[in-house]
Formats: C-alpha cells, sequence, structure tokens
C-alpha cells in the first residue's frame, strides 16, 4: 500500500502483555511488533485514551488500569521502567485522570494536577540522573488536564511554565521549567465529556462477563459531540502555551470533528480510533477532502453493511473512492475518472500470478540463494458490499480486518486532502475554509451520529451477532473468562 505519510502509532501499557520487553535488540516496541523506525513513529502511554469505562479511583502514587487480567495498578516508577526498557519515540507522560464516576470535586480536579506535574518531575530527575545509562531519551508528549473546568485547565498550564523551586532547580539544571521538558500536548477529549457528565447513568463500571468486558469495546457516546464547549475548555488549556509544539487530540468520532479542531481548536495531530472501531461495528467509510465535486445530494459518511440492504449490493466499499482496476464509468457511481482510488486491500486488491513467481529452494550458502518474483503486479476488482455483507453475517473476522484497511485508507486520504488544500505552509486560508463548508453541506453528519445513525446501527448489530454466536463454545469461553476475571480482581481488592 502506498504510504502518503509517516505513521504514528500509539500503544497503551494496559494492553500490552510484559512479552515486548523480552525482545532483544535496541528498539523491543518498534521490533516486536514490526514496525521499522524508517516508517513509523511509535509512541507509549499508560491507557486506551478512548476507552471511557469507570474505574477504581488512583491513589497518590498509582493509577487504575484496565489490563487483560482485570484492573491493576502502576506506579510511576512501574511506567517509567517500561518506558526505559521499550524504547519508543515518543513517551506520554503518565496523567492522573480520574475515571471514576463523576461528577469531580474541585478538590480532586487539583489532586489531579499536583500529581501529574509532580510524576512528570519525578521522571525528569530520574532520567537525569540516569544519565549516560539512558541510551535514547524518548521525546515527552504531556496530557493537558483539568477536565471540564476552565481555571483548572488554565492552572495546569501555567504550572508547567512555573519556574522550578529552589529544590527541584538543582536536580533539573538544564530545565527552567516542566514545559521545556514537552516535546508536544495531549487532549483527551473522553475524560471531558466524562466530566460534563455526558455518558449519563448508562455506563456502569464493567463487571465479569458483562457484554462489554468480554467484547472489550468500550461504550463509547455516539450522540453529535458539543465541538463548540470543548474548543473553549482546549483553548483554556492551549492559550498559555507556546504555539509551536505539536498538539494531538484523542477521542473525535467523525470528519466533521477533525475538521473542527484543526480550524477552531489549531490540533496538528489526530487518533484513528474511531474508525477501528466503526470496522468493528461492520461500517465501511466513504468521504473524501475536499468533496467530490459536483456533488450535490447529500452522502453519508458511512455504510453499515450489516443492513439487509446491502445483501444484494454488488458496488465497492465507497461511492466517493474507486479501486485500482475502474478506468471508466460504471453508470452506477461516480464518474471514477473524477475520483481518488483508494489503495486498500478491499478496493484495490493486489494480485501476484503464483506461477509467475519462483522461488529457490536450495540450502542456503550452497549457492547463490534469490526468491524472484517476476511478472508484473495486477490488482482485483474490488470486493462487494454484498461479499462483506456476507462475512459479517457468518462471523468470519476478515471482514473486520478488510474494513479496517478499507477504513484506514479512507482516513490516510482525506488528510492527504487536507495537507494538499491547506498548501506547503499548513496555513489555513479561505480556500480551506471554503472546502470545509462545502464538506459539511456535502455529508451528512446527522445520520452518522443519533440513537438512529449509522453509527449506533453498526453498534447494535454487531452487538446481535456477538451475543448470536456465544452459545457453544465462545460462550462457555467467555463464561470461564468471566469467572476467571472476576477471581483476579477479587484478589487484587483483597491485596489492597
Ligand atoms: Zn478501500
Amino acid at each position: 500500500m502506498p504510504c502518503p505519510s509517516r505513521r504514528l502509532v500509539y500503544f497503551s501499557l494496559e494492553h500490552l502483555t510484559p512479552v515486548p520487553t523480552l525482545q532483544p535488540g535496541d528498539y523491543p516496541l518498534h521490533e516486536f511488533h514490526g514496525f521499522p523506525q524508517t516508517n513509523h513513529i511509535l509512541s507509549l502511554g499508560l491507557r486506551d485514551t478512548n476507552d471511557p469505562r469507570t474505574l477504581k479511583g488512583n491513589g497518590n502514587d498509582f493509577v487504575i488500569v484496565q489490563t487483560i487480567r482485570g484492573s491493576r495498578k502502576v506506579t510511576p516508577a512501574t511506567f517509567t521502567s517500561f518506558a526505559r526498557t521499550l524504547k519508543p519515540d515518543i513517551l506520554f507522560a503518565l496523567p492522573d485522570i480520574p475515571y471514576t464516576q463523576p461528577p469531580y470535586s474541585q478538590k480532586r480536579v487539583t489532586k489531579s494536577i499536583e500529581r501529574t506535574q509532580r510524576w512528570l518531575t519525578n521522571t525528569l530527575i530520574s532520567q537525569h540522573t540516569a544519565g549516560a545509562d539512558t541510551k535514547v531519551i524518548p521525546a515527552i508528549f504531556g496530557h493537558l488536564l483539568g477536565g471540564a473546568a476552565h481555571d483548572a485547565r488554565s492552572a495546569f498550564s501555567a504550572g508547567l511554565l512555573e519556574p522550578f523551586d529552589s529544590k527541584t532547580a538543582p536536580s533539573l539544571p538544564h530545565l527552567n521549567n516542566l514545559d521545556e521538558a514537552l516535546d508536544g500536548y495531549v487532549l483527551d477529549l473522553i475524560p471531558i465529556r466524562l466530566s460534563l457528565g455526558e455518558f449519563g447513568p448508562g455506563v456502569a463500571p464493567p463487571h465479569p462477563g458483562s457484554e462489554s468486558s468480554s467484547t472489550g469495546t468500550p461504550d463509547l457516546p455516539l450522540n453529535i459531540p458539543n465541538r463548540s464547549q470543548y474548543t473553549t475548555l482546549l483553548l483554556s488549556s492551549l492559550d498559555p502555551l507556546p504555539s509551536s509544539k505539536p498538539r494531538l487530540i484523542t477521542g473525535v468520532t467523525a470528519p466533521h470533528d477533525i475538521l473542527h479542531h484543526i480550524v477552531r481548536t489549531g490540533i496538528d495531530l489526530f487518533d484513528s480510533a474511531w474508525v477501528q472501531h466503526a470496522a468493528d461495528w461492520g461500517i465501511a467509510l466513504d468521504f473524501t477532502f475536499p468533496a467530490t465535486k459536483g456533488s450535490t445530494a447529500t452522502k453519508a459518511i458511512g455504510h453499515n453493511l450489516y443492513d439487509e440492504k446491502y445483501a444484494l449490493d454488488f458496488s465497492r466499499f465507497a461511492n466517493d473512492l474507486k479501486g485500482a482496476t475502474e478506468l471508466k464509468d460504471d453508470g452506477v457511481l461516480e464518474d471514477p475518472q473524477l475520483l481518488r482510488t483508494c489503495p486498500c486491500a478491499a478496493c484495490s486488491p493486489s494480485l501476484v500470478d503464483p506461477a509467475a513467481v519462483t522461488v529457490d529452494q536450495r540450502l542456503p550458502g550452497s549457492e547463490p540463494s534469490s526468491v524472484e518474483f517476476s511478472g508484473s503486479k495486477t490488482h482485483a476488482p474490488p470486493f462487494t458490499r454484498a461479499y462483506l455483507h456476507h462475512l459479517l453475517h457468518t462471523h468470519e473476522m476478515s471482514a473486520h480486518t478488510l474494513l479496517a484497511l478499507h477504513n484506514l485508507s479512507v482516513l490516510d486520504l482525506f488528510f492527504v486532502g487536507i495537507r494538499d488544500v491547506l498548501g506547503e505552509d499548513e496555513t489555513i486560508g479561505d480556500r480551506f475554509i471554503a472546502e470545509v463548508e462545502r464538506f459539511k453541506e456535502i455529508y451528512d453528519e446527522e445520520g452518522w451520529y443519533g440513537p438512529n445513525g449509522i453509527l449506533e446501527a453498526g453498534r447494535t448489530a454487531w452487538r446481535n451477532v456477538d451475543l448470536a454466536r456465544g452459545k457453544g463454545r465462545f460462550k462457555r469461553e467467555r463464561t470461564a473468562g468471566g469467572q476467571a476475571q472476576q477471581a483476579a480482581e477479587v484478589a487484587d481488592t483483597e491485596a489492597t
């Protein structure tokens, strides 16, 4: 697949087992996952930033996380030690973000600010003390905290810029304040939405054997986000800080969110968890930026391929992106001459004729050994919506793989288009604003969100299929897994 940009991949420590730490080599996180440093920037943080499930409270020197074996405590020292061993390119500094049931008192928010800044200070001191022993010091991104309180968010940023006191300054002679140690900022929407009570009482802590803990998919709120409110909160954090450092936002759920935060909040980097969730839920994304020329009718951002209406739909996944084999108008969809090509394995499956491949089977060393692929690479026609509908309803995992590849490609091309329109200076001009407005007119946001939207329909259909398959072995495994998790959690509670 062509790589129009260098990929930034995020790993949350709570989802990793200790195995990658045993990987030999200089860069275990890269090498274990097969991501060459030339192609990928790997970042490491503690939590899945898109998981809104409530957990027990953090302490003065630990954070509660949700691992595959239940909830666990992680201390700042443990986190730093994992980071030092795994050697990511970017480390998201450990934050104290409350994931308990809201509302959060002012005292709790103040505590979270103090703890986060104390932990960062201590990490920097230990890094400085380790000095020569630390072969690679990753870039550090800091989460900007303060929940849904403007004052608290400004106070957190002001704290980053405050000169070190006389006790700390001698330990960090190369820095004047915490902000100088940060290479970028992280802004998280889920904790803000949690603080604002948007999740309502419906999101209970996960319990063993429940639907959400067995599937591992959190209950993201799927209503239209109150973006203007989030922007004023995010700007309370950003305004006091230097504008030159990259700003990464987590928790967006639609292309409309991305465009809004580029224009209004000045965000540079976005996470892609939402397109993976859409792939889990059987949704094939279908949008481009700039929106297709000549479009006037309102279009859906994606298609819930669980829906019966796709059972006999033999068109490709997206109306607004074509496959590599399509050269002329098929009379049904948009004119392919005007469309970008989706390079994913579903829209443009690549073919290598097995007959044209010769593999040298001689023992290495006996003669020069080579593996030759001759013949030109060609592409097959796109997979169809009907085929994916069939795969989804027969519980084939390949359905979700193909959708994930497609959705990530759609998002990639969306950002390629954004960069094209922004131009080399990456400045927001009249043309960009006009294209954002045209995008909002053409792509239907209301049909995406809400109780009757495509996201919710996909999630509901996926859950029904997930429940339907839990009749035989799956159900027994799930029950056994649930009991094991419950036992682990009881042991954990007793130990504390
Ligand atoms: Zn595709």
